[in-house]
Order: C-alpha cells, then sequence, then structure tokens
C-alpha cells in the first residue's frame, strides 16, 4: 500500500520532504493532490515512530479548543495564519473520511477510540493516494544549494530537489530518532535558532526532598500549579524521581533552572475556613484525618511532615493550633513553594522548547524567508503547544501549509 519501495532513489524529483513523522507526511500528501512529485526521507527504520506511542498509544490528534495561546515561540503571531487555514475539523473531516472512531477524553482533547496506528495508516493511505513516495534508512550525509536546486547527499544516493522541505523535529527522545539535524540546517543557511529545552517533561527534586517524599511515589492529585505568570489546573503525579502528571508537565514548558513553582494542593477549597469551623465543630479530630477529607491521609500527612519538620503537628488534635498555626497550615497547602532541581530532560520530554526562529520563515509558506525553496514545518520551528493534541494541530496545519507551496 504505502511506497516504501526499495528501488534506487530517484536522482530528481519536485519536493523532498526529511522527516517521515506527523509534519512531513501531511506536506507530502496535501503537495502530492496538487500534482507534486514527492520524496520522503526518514534516517529511521520505521516511519511515525511518535504517532505511535503518541497519547498512551492511543494519539491525542488534536484539540477542538485549539487557539494561538495554546502555543509558546518567540513569536507569538507566527502560528495564527497556519492553525486558521486547518483547523482541528479539518483533521477531524480527515479522520472521519478514514472512519477512525475518535472521543473526547478531556478539555476537548480527541483521541483514537483504538490505536494510534489508525492515525499513522490514515496518512500512509493519503500519501499513497497522492503518489507521494516514502524512503526510509536513508541517512543525509550533506546538503548544497545550487542555482534553483538542492543538492541532497545521502547514504541511499544523490537526490536533487526544486523544494527541500525539513521536517524532521526537535531533540525530545532520541531514542525514537530525534536529532538536532533541522537546526544544522537551519544554521547553515544561516537562519536563526532560538536555544532549545526540554519541554512538558518530568521535574527532578533533590535527594533530600525525594526521600521525605518517597512514600507517596504513585499518588497523583488535582492541583493548580503556577509559574513565570501561568498556571495549569490539573492532577499532579507522585514518581520515584520528582513530579509528573498533567499539571507539571504543563508547567515545565514554563520554567527555567532555579525557578520556583508555586502547587496549590487543595484548590477547590479554603482550607483556613474548614480548619477554623472544624476547631469549632470537631475539636479532637487530629489534623490529618480533617485534610485526609480532601486526599489520601499519606498525600495530607507527608508535606505536614516536611513543611514543619519535629512538630508532631499531623496528629495533633485541631483544639491545640492557634488560628496563626492554622493560617500557616493552610497556606502552605494553597501555596506550596515547590523548587525542581531540574528536569528529566529530552531522554522523556515530549516536546522541545525553541527551534528554528519563526521570524525567518513565512508564515503563510513555512519557506524561508532568505532561501527559496527550503522550508521548515513541525516541531523544528520555534512553535511549542501546550499537553493536549496542540503539538499535532499544529503539524499538520505547518504541514498542510507548506504543502499548498511546495
Ligand atoms: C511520548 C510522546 C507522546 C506524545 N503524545 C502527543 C499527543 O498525544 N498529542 C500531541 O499533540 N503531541 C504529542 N507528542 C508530540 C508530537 O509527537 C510531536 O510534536 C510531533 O510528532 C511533531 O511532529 P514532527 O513531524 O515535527 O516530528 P516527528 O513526528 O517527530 O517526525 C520527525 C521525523 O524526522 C525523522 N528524522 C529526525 N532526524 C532525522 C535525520 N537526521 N534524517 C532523517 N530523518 C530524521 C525522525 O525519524 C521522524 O520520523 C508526543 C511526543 C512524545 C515524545
Amino acid at each position: 500500500m504505502t511506497s516504501l519501495s526499495n528501488k534506487p532513489l530517484p536522482t530528481k524529483v519536485e519536493v523532498l520532504i526529511i522527516g517521515a513523522g506527523a509534519a512531513g507526511l501531511m506536506c507530502a500528501f496535501v503537495a502530492g493532490q496538487r500534482g507534486r512529485q514527492i520524496l520522503v526521507i526518514d534516517h529511521a527504520n520505521k516511519v511515525g515512530k511518535k504517532i505511535l506511542i503518541s497519547g498512551g498509544g492511543r494519539c491525542n490528534f488534536t484539540n477542538i479548543h485549539c487557539e494561538p495561546s495554546n502555543y509558546i515561540s518567540n513569536n507569538t503571531n507566527f502560528c495564527k495564519s497556519a492553525l486558521s487555514r486547518y483547523t482541528p475539523s479539518d483533521f477531524i473531516a480527515l479522520v472521519d473520511k478514514h472512519n477512525i472512531a475518535h472521543h473526547e477524553k478531556k478539555l476537548g482533547q480527541l483521541f483514537c477510540d483504538n490505536k494510534s496506528k489508525d492515525i499513522l495508516a490514515m496518512l500512509l493511505n493519503e500519501c499513497h493516494q497522492s503518489g507521494a513516495k516514502i524512503r526510509t534508512h536513508c541517512n543525509i550525509n550533506k546538503i548544497k544549494a545550487t542555482g534553483n536546486y538542492f543538492e541532497v547527499n545521502t547514504n541511499l544516493g544523490q537526490i536533487s530537489c526544486q523544494s527541500l522541505v525539513i521536517a524532521t523535529s526537535g531533540l525530545s527522545i532520541p531514542k525514537m530518532g530525534a536529532t538536532g539535524f533541522g537546526y544544522q540546517i537551519a544554521k547553515q543557511f544561516n537562519l536563526d535558532v532560538i536555544p532549545t529545552r526540554a519541554a512538558l517533561v518530568p521535574f527532578t527534586v533533590d535527594t533530600r526532598t525525594l526521600e521525605k517524599l518517597s512514600g507517596l511515589s504513585g499518588s497523583s492529585l488535582p492541583v493548580s500549579v503556577s509559574c513565570d505568570n501561568m498556571s495549569f489546573k490539573e492532577n499532579l503525579l507522585f514518581t520515584h524521581r520528582g513530579l509528573s502528571g498533567p499539571a507539571i508537565l504543563q508547567i515545565s514548558s514554563y520554567w527555567k533552572a532555579g525557578d520556583h513553582i508555586k502547587i496549590d494542593l487543595i484548590p477547590e477549597i479554603d482550607l483556613f475556613k474548614v480548619l477554623k469551623e472544624k476547631k469549632r465543630t470537631h475539636p479532637k479530630s487530629e489534623l490529618k484525618t480533617i485534610i485526609a477529607q480532601f486526599m489520601t491521609k499519606n498525600v495530607a500527612q507527608t508535606p505536614i511532615n516536611l513543611w514543619f519538620p519535629d512538630c508532631g503537628f499531623v496528629n495533633k488534635a485541631i483544639n491545640q493550633f492557634n488560628h496563626a498555626d492554622l493560617n500557616s497550615i493552610a497556606n502552605q497547602f494553597h501555596c506550596w513553594h515547590f523548587t525542581p532541581n531540574g528536569t528529566e530532560g529530552y531522554r522523556t520530554a515530549e516536546v522541545t522548547l525553541g527551534g528554528v526562529n519563526c521570524n525567518d520563515i513565512s508564515s503563510k509558506t513555512m519557506q524561508a524567508n532568505k532561501h527559496k525553496g527550503l522550508y521548515f514545518i513541525g516541531e523544528v520551528l520555534d512553535v511549542t503547544g501546550h499537553l493536549g493534541g496542540f503539538n499535532f494541530q499544529w503539524a499538520w496545519a505547518s504541514g498542510a501549509a507548506a504543502g499548498e507551496h511546495v
């Protein structure tokens, strides 16, 4: 069905796309449908590996509430044009055309009912229908611009093309084939690259704090977490390395080394009010029992011991606290200032923040302003979405934008 042939590479194509992931495959069939002659090459042994592992194997392929404000970039206007021309509804129509059953899990996040491989099969089917050819195991040695053409030297032969599309993503998950190749090519053609860092990534914590939190590993609770004027209400997960869960992944994209994050462990409740009321109505109740109404006893008592070591607060009856103590306990639960000592890095990060500077790229076509025929799409650009299907929506939208022009 797809054209993953073993034939020698053609020596000339109209459009060469490097990277057979979400953005590259999208661009391939959109351009193929316009009658352009397309070849997609990838160094990996399989195409679309990140699509396959995405969304816990069910691919959170878009978000129906997608807005430019769901993206982080040094140029916040850049993503607007492509996102408005290829919307979540356009991708949903494609998914429906292929009879892929899907559902909204929460917060506008659309997932496959079955498996992520349905989305990859759909993209490959569309590529096949449009005549786009795909080759894996193809390593690129060198790229040279000569007149109106690009000469691309690979382990499978030399190819020349009129349009060259870089869809090789960022540095996240090197084990899945991620490389800094796209940034290297951008620099070769004198485009600026915004410094990168791991995003949508769990936090690590220092050994001392980790020991104190160790009993909580595997526990999860809804929180509100803030950093750098941004906040997210989602679940936090304590892990054996530190903190994870959707709330933490989201805020990690706004966190810089040394910053503290602010965690509200009981966001919906005025804890001071509750504690004062309990002191009046149930004076003999223990502090930990009262707080355990809102989370497990274990989660309730571990932070109290961390914040007030040697005070024995957790086992004390509520009538032994004055109002100042209760206020200070409530404040800690609502405003836990936590300083991660780092992140798990690109090894587990879902995305890479930063990348090819959007000021050097046309927001209409994805073509480099300084180099006719050279295009950048998907995550290699300095456009990073929030968690929840936004990163794929950017891959589809930027891929489609380039596909209309290459
Ligand atoms: C574990 C995980 C889960 C995720 N889940 C979701 C989700 O549910 N929803 C969501 O919206 N986003 C999710 N993401 C993010 C999403 O997968 C990416 O943002 C998206 O795939 C980016 O598309 P892309 O085409 O730019 O890059 P990719 O899809 O990563 O494709 C890049 C391709 O380029 C190839 N390549 C790289 N370097 C070279 C080279 N030097 N030569 C040749 N080929 C090369 C790679 O092999 C790869 O096939 C997830 C990411 C991860 C890591």
